[in-house]
């Protein structure tokens, strides 16, 4: 059970699977993370354990979202556990996610800093909708939706993201991706290829 003292979580479809294996993180490069996944057709068991072990990955690794191709896996699924603007954290497993984000008058700009789990120790500013809402369907294969602002609208977008293919660093120009690249090199020891497993976590 969460604890409810904690923070204030939201889980509008029920907690997120737990039970689950942390596994190492796939890095930028790889190639499932540069391609869009396959669409979820069988809602199975063998999802609701990908699922859970995505959720022991992303605590593992002190994220607040995770895509399926983030452990290697070419499957158009992600799963998040995030705080919104009022701190609120929502959670939830979306399938084959669609994003719909707000235009003309609606479109606000927030250009807050943003990193990836799958290029670790990096930070750029990153331009996005500081709102989102990403609707698909959960480990039942009912329809899920979803909505938010501040981090949770960045998390929405940017694991809907993965599942197409994109990283953040795509929508970097070339010389915020390059500051990136060199924070992200910089960390490449606090990161071996095998984190979140056998790291000792120093806070
Ligand atoms: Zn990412």
């Amino acid at each position: 059970m969460p604890d409810a003292d904690a923070h204030d979580v939201h889980a509008p479809y029920g907690p997120l699977p737990d039970g689950g294996t942390p596994r190492a993180v796939t890095r930028w490069g790889t190639p499932v993370m540069h391609r869009a996944q396959q669409q979820v057709t069988a809602y199975d068991e063998a999802l609701r354990t990908l699922a859970a072990d995505m959720v022991a990955t992303m605590y593992a690794a002190e994220g607040v979202g995770l895509a399926a191709c983030q452990i290697g896996e070419d499957v158009a699924m992600f799963v998040f556990d995030c705080p919104d603007d009022d701190g609120r954290h929502t959670v939830g497993v979306v399938c084959n996610p669609v994003l719909t984000l707000p235009e003309g008058a609606d479109r606000q700009l927030d250009d807050d800093d943003e990193g990836c789990l799958s290029f670790p120790g990096a930070f750029e500013p990153c331009a996005r909708p500081d709102r989102a809402r990403v609707e698909g369907f959960g480990l039942d294969g009912e329809p899920v939706a979803f909505e938010g602002d501040g981090l949770l609208a960045r998390c929405l977008q940017h694991e809907t993201d993965h599942t197409i293919g994109t990283v953040f660093g795509d929508r970097l120009s070339a010389k915020s991706r390059k500051r990136l690249t060199k924070e992200h090199d910089e960390a490449a020891e606090d990161f071996p290829l095998t984190w979140p497993l056998d790291v000792e976590t120093s806070s």
